[in-house]
């Protein structure tokens, strides 16, 4: 027996001496000296697989994910062979830890540090720094990976990272052009930083709006790290910067979070001081909007920190800086390397502090509103619950019929009558902190300045009424939803229209070429009472459909979409389905325009909306070839966020009016209004704030100046807006809607058209808004409808689909298609 175990001894002991010389180091592997190019995603990822095969012990791959143009998404398990042996019990007992799993962690006190990179694609250097981290944790920092399991996701935007890499490769001069003038140094539209849909994955963590984010966050939840770093650039003359984050902390960041995350920087410090590397802490990178890839792992409990190394879309493989430096992306990927090994080790030497700390964030026994309670649309309760199930969120069903705490469509104390079908939301769960960041009314702002937006409370952005109660609301877990009835032979089926379910029902219809009707007033029949909008599919109007009943069967069933059958055309209110006041929906052809001009993130969520959301056929127009487009081929242009100078020079504008005329329609998003205002023609105007502000601020001292000039800033701000929901672009809508407002731009209501949604009130609900700026927003535009001939001009002011989390502000843009000025301009 002695024998045999010291022969054991030795095998394992000539392994270990092995290991360190058979790992590959990148630049072996890649075949070029680490940073001296741009490596592609495909060759990371082989780095990561080569090195798992050469040491299978320490090393767990795990594919997560796929993306939209097809790459897969991989995580790195790194740890000692012991660790990485009982990988799934240090798991379950870090969750058991925080309450998340039921039962007794069998105690360890290992660190997890998750290690993100590249989520902005052009962001390049973090990738490589990826796989030089990965090889010195396995070699020289093995000490550190005893109790720490370190999981790295090399490229979490490879969609994004390609793009601008592949870009790069077939631009830059052999040898790299060092002069910021230099073609490969100014990237095209759209930019790597975005992933396919043009989306920023770093501001979509909480909304997974994106399968990127929406299979990360499926397993961060499964692991919920105790650390995470998202690895970031900056512009090329800010060199570095690291935690401690800026001002505005959200106030649920815990005293532990906040030192903790300076020991760290001063970890960092250490190193960069040695090495005599520049580098700044504290500013800018503030700790609020909870969709971030530090904020949203701190709101769960982790060390959640950014990253900015100088450098990103512009650097290229070397740039000569204002400052006379020329920065290398191999200078880039050290620094990035240094402070993710850093961070490793300082969760190594505090792992058991961590796991104290940690396990104390998980209980929200203290927090001032114990519930949340909401009703409403049935569907975009469903919406909600989807969203807070991808957090492992958990709700119920109130058993009280009355409820009082802060109303939220007033802003005070009020209360709201229940039944078992609204949502409880309790803050006394695990993930409390996180409910109340999404859910509180109003979020503190310690400090006006801040790099994103302030505002994005649920129940605003889902349109639903909410109470937030300082006392715990009594619950039960209710039934789920009815099975849906068979429809059976009928003169029509109705359906309702309020929701993105009923739209996507109606671009489901349209597709299989139904004919649908709604109706642009109330109507009953079969004893119910139909609001406008609603649609009704009737048998007479689809013989063209083969088997129609059935195939209506299965699109409701499939869609989930409860229909209510009506058995004449003689309505017992009218109108009658006969009525020219129940028009039928046109087809519509969409195209949208994209390319030079247009704001690539707004364009993104529209092409995403439409194809993601919606499912309906969208045609992308470029900019540039706008001049010889035959408009004729469709009825309705959307122009996304953006600038078109350029695009309507005068025989464009001309091109443009011409096609309204005769009955096309442009739906203009925020700053495409500025096409529009002010312009012959248009009844769309600027409304100004008076210039006595202006001369008051020229008094104001340099040092006091920005800080000023945030009375005329908005940053995110809800608004309570009201609604014409006479008019079919309002159709499904309450009297009122609450707006998220992303900027002071100010329209004056329209003249001649229609005033659908505008402000006439200007309390701040939520968010922050300076002074100057709300003051101008008293009797401003939100949504518009202006006639010119047979067509129409639609302007959303607020940007519905920002980041495409504002639920409840989306069917305007439905409506807007297919119901609007709805004057059967067939092709
Ligand atoms: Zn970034």
């Amino acid at each position: 027996m002695q024998k045999f175990i010291s022969v054991l001894l030795v095998v394992f002991g000539s392994f270990t001496l092995l290991t360190a010389q058979t790992i590959s180091s990148p630049s072996d592997f890649l075949g070029y000296d680490i940073g001296t190019q741009f490596s592609r995603n495909h060759q990371i990822i082989d780095y990561f697989k080569t090195v798992k095969k050469q040491v299978p012990n320490q090393i767990k791959l795990k594919k997560y994910g796929t993306t939209n143009e097809r790459r897969d998404l991989y995580l790195a398990f790194i740890s000692s062979e012991e660790n990485i042996k009982n990988l799934e019990t240090i798991r379950e007992n870090n969750l058991k830890n925080t309450g998340l799993l039921e039962g007794e962690s069998s105690g360890n006190d290992i660190a997890i540090v998750w290690l993100s990179y590249n989520v902005h694609g052009n962001e390049a250097s973090s990738s490589e720094a990826a796989m030089q981290t990965l090889y010195e944790l396995l070699t020289e920092k093995q000490d550190l990976l005893k109790n720490t399991v370190v999981i790295i996701d090399p490229s979490v935007n490879p969609d994004g990272r390609d793009r601008y890499v592949n870009w790069y490769n077939e631009t830059k001069n052999e040898l790299y052009d060092t002069d910021p003038q230099a073609s490969e140094h100014n990237e095209p539209w759209p930019g790597g930083r975005p992933n396919h849909y043009l989306f920023d994955l770093n501001r979509d963590w909480v909304w997974a709006t994106q399968v990127e984010t929406q299979q990360r966050i499926d397993v961060y939840n499964q692991w919920m790290p105790h650390v995470h770093v998202d690895f970031h650039e900056q512009g090329i003359n800010e060199p570095y910067y690291f935690a401690p984050a800026a001002e505005p902390f959200h106030d649920i960041i815990t005293d532990w979070q906040r030192d903790f995350q300076t020991e760290i920087g001063k970890n960092h410090a250490k190193y960069f001081d040695a090495e005599g590397w520049l580098f700044f802490t504290r500013e800018r990178f503030d700790l609020f909007y909870p969709s971030y890839g530090d904020t949203y792992p701190t709101f769960m409990g982790a060390m959640g920190m950014t990253y900015e190394q100088a450098g990103h879309g512009m650097a290229g493989l070397g740039i000569l800086n204002d400052e006379g430096h020329i920065l290398t992306l191999v200078d880039r990927l050290t620094h990035h390397t240094t402070t993710g090994l850093s961070t490793v080790e300082m969760a190594s030497k505090h792992a058991k502090q961590l796991h104290t700390e940690f396990a104390k964030f998980f209980n929200n026994s203290d927090l001032k509103y114990k519930s949340y309670v909401l009703k409403g649309n049935q569907d975009k309760l469903n919406s909600l619950k989807a969203l807070l199930s991808k957090h492992q969120i958990t709700f119920e069903n109130p058993t009280t019929s009355k409820v009082s705490g802060i109303n939220y469509s007033t802003g005070n104390q009020g209360t709201l009558n229940v039944d078992g079908k609204a949502v409880v939301v309790h803050s006394d769960q695990p993930k409390g902190k996180m409910v109340k960041a999404l859910f509180e009314p109003n979020a503190k702002l310690s400090d006006s300045l801040t790099y994103d937006i302030t505002a994005w409370s649920l129940p605003y952005a889902y349109g639903l009424e909410a109470v937030a109660s300082t006392t715990k609301i009594p619950s039960a877990k209710l039934l789920g939803r009815a099975a849906l009835q068979t429809l059976s032979d009928a003169y029509g089926y109705v359906s309702k229209w309020d929701s993105m379910d009923d739209a996507q029902f109606l671009a489901e219809l349209l597709k299989h070429d139904f004919k649908v009707r709604f109706t642009e007033k109330p109507f009953t029949s079969n004893n119910t009472k139909f609001e406008r909008g609603s649609l009704i599919i009737t048998k007479g109007d689809n013989k063209h459909i083969p088997k129609f009943l059935e195939t209506l069967n299965t699109i409701a069933q499939e869609q989930a979409q409860p229909l209510t059958e009506i058995y004449s055309g003689f309505s017992q209110i009218t109108p009658d389905i006969g009525s020219p006041d129940i028009k039928l929906v046109n087809k519509q052809k969409v195209a949208i325009l994209s390319g030079e001009g247009t704001r690539s993130l707004s364009y993104g969520e529209i092409w995403h909306f439409f194809e993601q959301q919606l499912h309906y056929p969208l045609t992308s127009i470029n900019t540039d070839d706008f001049g010889s487009t035959n408009l004729n081929r469709y009825n309705v242009l959307i122009l996304p966020n953006g600038n078109y100078r350029k695009v309507f020079n005068d025989s464009n504008m001309t091109k443009l009016k011409d096609w309204v005329r005769a009955g096309g329609k442009v739906i203009a998003v925020d700053g495409a209004l500025r096409s529009f205002a002010a312009k012959d023609g248009f009844s769309l105007n600027y409304k100004t704030s008076d210039d006595a502000d202006e001369k008051k601020d020229n008094l104001t001292a340099y040092a006091d100046r920005e800080r000023e000039y945030s009375n005329n800033l908005i940053t995110g701000a809800i608004f309570n807006a009201k609604v014409d929901n006479t008019h079919p672009m309002a159709f499904g809508y309450d009297d009122n809607y609450f707006t998220l407002k992303l900027g002071s731009s100010a329209y004056s209501l329209l003249d001649s058209g229609y005033n659908v949604a505008y402000l006439n009130n200007t309390k701040v609900f939520s968010g922050f808004a300076g002074k100057d700026a709300v003051k101008n927003l008293d009797q401003t535009l939100v949504f518009g409808e202006e006639r010119m001939g047979s067509g129409s001009f639609i302007y959303m002011v607020d940007n519905t689909l920002f980041r495409s989390f504002w639920e409840n502000g989306k069917l305007f843009l439905v409506n807007s298609i297919f119901m609007v000025n709805n004057n059967a301009y067939e092709l």
